[in-house]
């Protein structure tokens, strides 16, 4: 049995506004008091990790343990198959330089990685998403959420974050860049981990 939430504040391990943004609408229904660990001025850990879990697990017990609050943390990430899982871990990575981060140099980097290795269609990957609710007294709760696709080109639509342009989810002929925030809410990756963390934390 997980562990529940039993009210009060709880902080978001996150200095991404886009996952903050996500998050925050997620949690909504539940009448949660959520500050993010901007707002706390809390510092980013190093992820030193090579999994999704470990490094969720840094943020989520960096987060708690700093602010004496519970902290939900995210790690999350696509993996494409004809890349043996990369970007995985390192997506955000890709995305890195000197003058902060750049996206559409990450999706293209994906996308000649796959035309270098001459990957057959459907280019499937998937969005993948690591939940660690951690309170301070050293416990956490583990949830993992997957969304199904394939990587397209070129880039469409301006809605969303990160690599949202290039990833088509199964059943839909439309990227995450193209869907509105309430419906990629319901069938994303992180809606996947959440509805998890939901029904064992807060249900
Ligand atoms: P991290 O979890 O902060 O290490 O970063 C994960 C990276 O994965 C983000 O910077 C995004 O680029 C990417 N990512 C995670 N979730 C999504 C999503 O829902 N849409 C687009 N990109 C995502």
């Amino acid at each position: 049995m997980a562990r529940r939430f039993t009210g009060g504040r709880l902080v978001v391990a996150t200095h991404n506004r886009g996952k903050l943004e996500e998050i925050s609408a997620l949690l909504e229904p539940f009448s949660v008091d959520v500050v993010s660990a901007g707002e706390l001025g809390l510092e980013e850990p190093a992820e030193t990790e090579t999994t999704f879990v470990g490094n969720a697990r840094i943020k989520a017990h960096f987060a708690a343990k700093a602010s004496g609050l519970l902290a939900l943390a995210d790690d999350s990430g696509i993996t494409v198959d004809a890349l043996g899982g990369a970007p995985g871990v390192y997506t955000a990575d890709w995305a890195e330089t000197p003058q902060g981060r750049d996206f559409v140099m990450a999706m293209t980097r994906t996308w000649e990685a796959l035309e270098a290795a001459s990957a057959p269609y459907p280019r499937r990957a998937q969005f993948r998403c690591t939940l660690v609710l951690a309170w301070p007294d050293g416990h956490d709760e583990v949830f993992e959420g997957v969304m199904p696709g394939q990587v397209v080109w070129p880039m469409r639509g301006d809605q969303g974050h990160g690599y949202d342009p290039i990833f088509q989810p199964e059943g839909f002929d439309v990227t995450f860049g193209e869907m509105d925030r309430w419906e990629k809410n319901r069938i994303s990756h992180r809606a996947d981990a959440f509805r998890k963390l939901v029904a064992g934390c807060f249900a």
